[in-house]
Order: C-alpha cells, then sequence, then structure tokens
C-alpha cells in the first residue's frame, strides 16, 4: 500500500482556503470600486470612469478564474516598484535599506510589456511604488494605454508638476497616493525640511483640477495620536482626499524596532476605521488590519505579486527574494513560479513568526509585519 506524504492533506487544504480567500478578495476590490464610485459622486466623470471600470473588473475576474483552471494562479493585484532611485531620503525608508545595490532596473519597453502582460491575466490594479515612482516620467505615457487598469502610484508627491498633474487630470485610472506622516512636524521630521509645506501647495493643486488622490500616512507609536484622528482625517477630506492608507510602520531599518505602533495602537485601528468609514465619504484601507479579513498577509500571489526595479518576482515589497526575473521571462510562465507557489501552500507556517521576533524576517524567511500574531513592541 502507498502511502501519501505527510504534508499533502494540509497543503491540499490550504489551497482551497487560499481559493476561498482570493474569491473574498474578488468581492472586496468590487466594493472598493462602488465605494469609489460613491466618494467621487461629485465628480461626475470620474463616477463614470469608475462605473466603467466596474465592469471591466468583473471581466477580469473571469479571466483570471480561466487561468486558475489552466493552472496559473494570478492575483488580482500587481505592485510594481518600477525604481529604486528617489529624490529623498525619508528616516527608516525601508526600500533604501533593503535595496540599496539594486542592479539595473527593467527597460521603459520591458516595463511596458509587464504591464500589458498583466492586462492580458486579467490583473486589473496595479500599485506603482519605489523609490520614488515619478523619476520614471514614462510611466504616464504606459499608464494611459491602459484606460481599464487602475495604477495607484505611491508618491511621495515633490515631482508632481505641471505636465504630471495634467496627466494626472487627464488619465482617471491613474490615482496618486502621496505620503504625509502627519502634520509640518511630523512629517519635515522623517521627510526633511520644507516638505510639507511644498505638498501643501500640491494637494491644493490635486484638489483645484477635481483630481481624485488619496494619502498614505504610515502609523508609527509616535505619530498615531495625531493621525488616527477624526480632526486630523477630517481636515484631509476637506482637501480633497478620498483614500487613506494607513500601513503600519514595519521595522525594516534596524534601531527603529520602537516606531512600531503599540499592540494596544494595532488593536485599536480596526475599530477606529469603522467609525471612520461611517463618518467620512472617503475609502479607508489599514494594513495589516484589513488583510486579516482574507486570513492574513495576501503576499506570495495571495493577493497580489511584487516586481522589483530590476524584475524580480517576489512575495512582497518586503521580502527581496525571487527565484525567477522577468527581463526575459513572461509573466505569464513567471507567475508558476514554485518559489511562491511554496509560500501561499505553507500560508499557515508563514503566520508564525518567532514569538520573540523584534522585527524583520523571522526563521521561516517571511516577515511578521503582515502576520496578525506579531506583537510589535
Ligand atoms: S520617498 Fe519613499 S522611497 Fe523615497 S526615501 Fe522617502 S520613503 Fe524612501
Amino acid at each position: 500500500m502507498t502511502t501519501r506524504p505527510a504534508a499533502a492533506p494540509r497543503i491540499i487544504k490550504e489551497d482551497e482556503k487560499n481559493m476561498e480567500y482570493s474569491k473574498l478578495l474578488g468581492k472586496s476590490l468590487k466594493v472598493f470600486f462602488w465605494d469609489a464610485l460613491k466618494v467621487s459622486i461629485k465628480n461626475p466623470s470620474q463616477a463614470y470612469f469608475f462605473l466603467k471600470t466596474a465592469i471591466w473588473q468583473r471581466r477580469a475576474s473571469r479571466i483570471r478564474a480561466g487561468w486558475k483552471s489552466r493552472g496559473v494562479n494570478v492575483p488580482p493585484i500587481m505592485v510594481y516598484s518600477i525604481t529604486d532611485r528617489c529624490n529623498l531620503n525619508c528616516k527608516g525608508c525601508y526600500n533604501q535599506n533593503l535595496r540599496k545595490s539594486s542592479k539595473e532596473e527593467l527597460s521603459s519597453d520591458r516595463m511596458k510589456g509587464i504591464i500589458s502582460e498583466a492586462k492580458e491575466l486579467g490583473i486589473s490594479f496595479i500599485v506603482l511604488a519605489g523609490g520614488e515612482p515619478l523619476v520614471r516620467r514614462e510611466i504616464l505615457n504606459i499608464t494611459g494605454d491602459h484606460p481599464e487598469i487602475i495604477f495607484l502610484i505611491f508618491t511621495n508627491g515633490l515631482l508632481i508638476d505641471k505636465e504630471v498633474l495634467s496627466k494626472l487630470t487627464q488619465q482617471k485610472n491613474v490615482v496618486p497616493i502621496i505620503s504625509l506622516e502627519g502634520y509640518e512636524e511630523e512629517t519635515d521630521e522623517r521627510r526633511g525640511k520644507g516638505v510639507y509645506d511644498v505638498l501643501q501647495r500640491i494637494i491644493g493643486r490635486l484638489k483645484n483640477k477635481k483630481t481624485f488622490f488619496g494619502l498614505s500616512l504610515t502609523v508609527t507609536r509616535s505619530n498615531f495620536d495625531t493621525i488616527i484622528n477624526r480632526g486630523f482625517i477630517k481636515k484631509l477630506t476637506l482637501l480633497g482626499c478620498k483614500i487613506f492608507f494607513l500601513p503600519e510602520y514595519t521595522a525594516i531599518r534596524g534601531g527603529t524596532e520602537d516606531w512600531v505602533p503599540t499592540v494596544k495602537q494595532r488593536a485599536s485601528i480596526a475599530g477606529i476605521m469603522k467609525s471612520f468609514r461611517s463618518e467620512f465619504s472617503a475609502i479607508f484601507v489599514a494594513l495589516p488590519s484589513d488583510e486579516e479579513e482574507f486570513g492574513g498577509c495576501l503576499s506570495a500571489g495571495r493577493g497580489f505579486i511584487h516586481i522589483s526595479a530590476e524584475g524580480n518576482l517576489e512575495p512582497c515589497p518586503f521580502a527581496p527574494y525571487s527565484d525567477t526575473n522577468l527581463k526575459d521571462t513572461p509573466l505569464k510562465v513567471a507567475l508558476q513560479s514554485k518559489f511562491l507557489k511554496a509560500i501561499r501552500e505553507n500560508h499557515e507556517g508563514c503566520m508564525r513568526p518567532r514569538a520573540d521576533a523584534p522585527s524583520g524576517s523571522n526563521e521561516n524567511g517571511c516577515n511578521p509585519c503582515l502576520s496578525k500574531n506579531y506583537k510589535g513592541g
């Protein structure tokens, strides 16, 4: 009698669970687009655009399901850090710490090719990150070719000049998400003197042009009371902000472990987000808090994949490990990565960092930043 490998039943269970969570994520993205439609109701052309996009999402979801049945796991979201270059030098920047010696970034042609391939595979949501993504200005020519895809550009905002602003206004599928750390004191302390003032002017221009934009507010132990605060959020909604991203600070840089929010602060985030969602006409995404609804960390293709500037297909921006590079490999082939598959199949193991893990990777090679079990400081 043949015996089954001991791990097989758990792997099958994991895969089934991942599929359930993937369906749930698909539903949540639909909700996201309907919410986007609602919050942009005073801007009819933007609202009409989101309505069209919601319809496209259904098609994209069917395309992904088709690939799944053929053995290719296509997540709905792709995070692409198109460059490691940046015009700032912020304190605690994870990218500068993790990717100091980055190799050559992919050419504009290959970047364009990957985005086209992503669309054909049914990826409907692309997060552009960096470094500072707008140092590669050509990206806004590529995004214009794909109105069905929503591009969120996570940017420090300083390179939004007249030309960039005009493209952002024309391309309703491109949503700039600008980083702030709080008011002037908190923002300038981390990003550099004078940054807050410049950003206030840029945000004012985005509002005047009726551009749909968001803000990314990294939650630390010290800025928690400033930014997880209804008065602060209210002011930003009055400035025209429609999406708030609230990622918790991850201590990739040594010596910043005490920036991580406390257990008490982290535990309160979900409830506060609920009250913000009912009070303000805006979208709130709190990470990793919102991921818990999907069984935890969505990396490695459970919900998203990450592509580094040099083209490595990785689990997430915080985990610079890869067994495949997209310079000469089509995305469809790369998505069949054995490394990412192994992470997905061992998702539960990844969610258990050492109890004493201070920050960074645990013994599983995973990052506790997105673990519901990590207790922080
Ligand atoms: S703007 Fe972003 S990528 Fe650039 S230094 Fe600051 S945190 Fe790092």
